[in-house]
């Protein structure tokens, strides 16, 4: 598949070429296609980034399993915090105490809530608390 920095290149030489012919509308055309390219190859790049970080969340979404009351990861036994992982569309992936505290509570370090044994929150976890 041809890149998009090699039709860049390509373009760009034929505007060098171009020029020795002192043919400016014919160089004037170029230089604007030149242009077109440069804006097209990022524009391409820009969605392969955005599609590449798609697929990856695609396949991080596909290793996660809810098995009550908590999410998981494949091979990972320790839960995620529902709270965090729910409210971000999936994208927020904060594990929870483990294991969980004398109290039976398991906290969640980026929203301090506290789940007790069956998962049910139980409040705001504090240190004092
Ligand atoms: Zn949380």
């Amino acid at each position: 598949m041809l890149g998009p920095m090699q039709a860049v290149q390509g373009v760009k030489e034929i505007a060098e070429l171009v020029k020795k012919y002192n043919d400016v509308p014919l160089y004037e055309k170029i230089v604007a296609l030149q242009g077109q390219v440069v804006e097209i190859a990022t524009e391409r790049l820009d969605l392969y980034t955005e599609n590449q970080n798609l697929k990856q969340k695609l396949e991080l979404r596909a290793k996660m399993h809810f098995r009550n009351p908590y999410w998981y990861e494949d091979g990972d036994e320790v839960p995620f915090c529902r709270k965090c992982y729910e409210s971000s569309k999936q994208e927020l992936r904060i594990h929870l105490s483990h294991p969980p505290q004398r109290t039976g509570r398991r906290v969640c370090i980026n929203c301090s809530s506290a789940f007790n044994d069956d998962g049910i929150e139980v409040g705001i976890w504090s240190y004092s608390s």
